[in-house]
C-alpha cells in the first residue's frame, strides 16, 4: 500500500520518532505549526476517523494517552495543548492514515482556522 505513514513505520522513510510502543508511533511533524508539533500514528493502517471500527476503540485510547505522554515530558501538559485529527478535504487531511496532531508551546486560536 502506497501510504507514507506505514511507510515511516515501517521506517522506509525517516522521522524523528519521539515515541513508540507494540501500536502506536509519534514522531515530528516535518513542517511544525507550533512549538511542539507531534503526529501520533497507529501502527494499523485507518485511512479516516470514519474508517474507525468498534474493535479500534482501544487503539484510539492508546493514541490520546500516548499524546498525554508526549505532553508532560515536553512541558506543556499543564500549560495546555491542543490534538486535532482531520478528517477528509474541506478539515485539510493530507495524509490518509489516521494521525493526531498535537500542538502546544504557544497560545492556540479558537475558533479553529
Ligand atoms: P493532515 O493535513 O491532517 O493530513 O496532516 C498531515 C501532516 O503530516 C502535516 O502536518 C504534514 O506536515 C505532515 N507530514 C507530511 N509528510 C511528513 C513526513 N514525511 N514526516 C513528518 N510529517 C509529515
Ligand atoms: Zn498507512
Amino acid at each position: 500500500m502506497d501510504c507514507l505513514f506505514c511507510k515511516i513505520i515501517k521506517k522506509e522513510i525517516p522521522a524523528k520518532t519521539v515515541y513508540e510502543d507494540d501500536n502506536v508511533l509519534a514522531f515530528e511533524d516535518i513542517n511544525p505549526q507550533a512549538p511542539v508539533h507531534i503526529l501520533v500514528i497507529p501502527k494499523k493502517h485507518i485511512s479516516t476517523s470514519l474508517d474507525i471500527k468498534d474493535e479500534d476503540n482501544e487503539l484510539i485510547g492508546q493514541m490520546v494517552q500516548a499524546a498525554n505522554v508526549i505532553a508532560k515530558e515536553r512541558g506543556i501538559a499543564e500549560r495546555g495543548f491542543r490534538t486535532v485529527m482531520n478528517c477528509n478535504k474541506e478539515a485539510g487531511q493530507t495524509v490518509f492514515h489516521i494521525h493526531l496532531h498535537l500542538f502546544g508551546g504557544r497560545a492556540m486560536n479558537w475558533p479553529p482556522g
